[in-house]
C-alpha cells in the first residue's frame, strides 16, 4: 500500500490538490498553457522583461564569458565579476552602502530573519506574509508575533515590550495575494519609538514603484533598515538581493547559512538580472511602469461593471471567492476559454478565502483587459450565487 495515498485523497476531498499547469512560449501577455495559446494574467512578469531580448541576451553572454554554472557557493570559488557587478548596481540604485544577492527570495528571507534573530529575540510580522517569512521566522528560534493584517496598534503593542535582545518588525511593502500596500511611514516610526528594526519585502514592488522602480518605501519617503526585493518578479530573472548597510551584508555573509550553504546563482541569471535593472531605471522602464498603471486603472473601472467589490489600485488583483474547488472550477472555466486567471487556495491564502489572483502587465492591451472582464464575467455566471461577493 502507498504510504501516502492518504494525505493526496484527503486534499484531493478538500479541494486542495495541487498540480502544476504546462506553461510554454516566450513569456508575455499570452503564454501555451497545456497546448494552448491563453492570454496571461497569471505571471509575476509584470514589465514584460523575462522575454526582453537584451535581458535573454546578457543571460547567454553571461554564460559565454563565464560558464553554464557558477561552480560553487559565493564564498568558495563561485563569485564573478558580474555578481559583484549585480550587487553593486543594486546597492546605488537602492542608496544603500551595500547588497548582497541570494538565489531566490524564499532563500533571502530565511536566510535574513535566521541570521537576525535567536533566542531572546521577537520577530513582529504581519498574519499575511509570505511563507518565506514565515519559515525565516520559524527557524531564527525568536520569540515571533503575528498582528492581524496591518494593523498598526498591535505592531505597537507588541513593539513596546522590553527584555529582548533585538526586535525585528517585518513585512511586505506590496502584499503578494491581496495586493495592498503597507503604511511603511507609520511602521518606520513605530520601530524608531520602540528601538526595533524594520524589514521591508518588495518582492512585488520591486521594479514597479519608486520613480525608478527601486521600491514602495523610496516612494514612501522611508529608508528600513533591511530591504529585500526579488529579481524573479518584475525583474524577469531569478534571485534576490539584501540592500542595507555594509555591515549587515558582511553579518548576513557570515551568518546566512541560504547564502553560504548553496552554490552562487548562476552567471546567466545575475547577467540577466543585471540587464533587466538597467531598463528598468532607463527610459524604457518607466515607459513599461506608466503603462502598467494606465492597466491597473483601466482594470479596475472594468471590474467596478462586475459583482466584484472595488479592487485596490494595484497590478494585483484578487477575485475572491471563498471555496475552494468554486475557485479552481471557474479558473479552469476562464482557461477554457482563453484566459489564464490562478486559482490560489490554503495555504498560501487563509482557509475560505480562496480567489483567482490576476496579475497585469505592462504588455496587456485595452482589449485584452476587456476580454479578461467578459470571460471572468461569463464563467463565475453560474456560480455567482453560491460564490462571489458583491
Ligand atoms: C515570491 C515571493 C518571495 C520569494 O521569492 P522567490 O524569488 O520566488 O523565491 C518572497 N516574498 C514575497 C512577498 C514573495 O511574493
Amino acid at each position: 500500500m502507498c504510504p501516502w495515498s492518504h494525505e493526496i485523497e484527503e486534499l484531493r476531498e478538500r479541494g486542495l490538490l495541487r498540480t502544476m499547469p504546462l506553461v510554454n512560449g516566450m513569456p508575455g501577455r499570452i503564454v501555451t498553457v497545456n497546448g494552448r495559446d491563453v492570454l496571461n494574467f497569471s505571471s509575476n512578469n509584470y514589465l514584460g522583461l523575462a522575454g526582453h531580448p537584451d535581458v535573454i541576451l546578457a543571460a547567454s553572454g553571461s554564460a559565454q564569458h563565464y560558464g553554464a554554472g557558477s561552480t560553487a557557493s559565493r564564498l568558495i570559488a563561485g563569485n564573478t565579476e558580474i555578481h559583484r557587478e549585480l550587487e553593486s548596481f543594486i546597492a546605488t540604485w537602492k542608496g544603500t552602502e551595500a547588497a548582497l544577492v541570494f538565489g531566490s527570495g524564499y532563500q533571502a528571507n530565511v536566510g535574513v530573519l535566521s541570521a537576525l534573530a535567536d533566542r531572546g529575540d521577537l520577530i513582529i510580522s504581519d498574519e499575511l506574509n509570505h511563507a518565506s517569512i514565515i519559515d525565516g521566522c520559524r527557524l531564527s528560534r525568536a520569540e515571533v508575533k503575528i498582528y492581524p493584517h496591518l494593523e498598526l496598534g498591535r505592531v505597537e503593542d507588541f513593539a513596546k515590550a522590553g527584555g529582548y535582545r533585538r526586535k525585528l518588525v517585518v513585512t511586505e511593502s506590496v502584499f503578494s495575494m491581496d495586493g495592498d500596500l503597507a503604511p511603511l511611514k507609520d511602521l518606520d516610526e513605530i520601530c524608531h519609538r520602540w528601538g526595533a528594526i524594520l524589514m521591508v519585502d518588495e518582492a512585488h514592488a520591486t521594479g514597479i514603484m519608486g520613480h525608478k522602480g527601486q521600491g514602495l518605501a523610496l516612494e514612501q519617503g522611508v529608508v528600513p533598515e533591511i530591504q529585500m526585493g526579488t529579481l524573479g518578479k518584475a525583474v524577469g530573472a531569478s534571485g534576490a538581493y539584501v540592500a542595507g548597510r555594509r555591515s549587515l551584508i558582511d553579518l548576513l555573509t557570515n551568518r546566512a547559512r541560504s547564502l553560504i550553504y548553496t552554490t552562487a546563482p548562476s552567471p546567466a541569471v545575475s547577467g540577466s538580472a543585471l540587464a533587466a535593472l538597467k531598463i528598468i531605471v532607463s527610459e524604457e522602464g518607466a515607459e513599461r511602469r506608466n503603462r502598467l498603471k494606465t492597466n491597473v486603472g483601466m482594470f479596475q473601472e472594468l471590474l467596478a461593471c462586475g459583482p466584484w467589490a472595488r479592487p485596490n489600485a494595484s497590478h494585483i488583483v484578487p477575485i475572491l471567492i471563498g471555496d475552494s474547488n468554486r475557485t479552481m472550477r471557474v479558473s479552469a472555466k476562464c482557461l477554457s476559454k482563453g484566459v489564464f486567471a490562478h486559482g490560489i487556495r490554503f495555504p498560501t491564502v487563509p482557509e475560505g478565502a480562496a480567489r483567482l489572483r490576476l496579475t497585469l502587465m505592462s504588455d496587456h492591451t485595452l482589449e485584452d483587459l476587456i476580454n479578461a472582464v467578459e470571460i471572468l464575467l461569463e464563467a463565475s455566471t453560474n456560480i455567482r450565487n453560491d460564490g462571489f461577493r458583491s
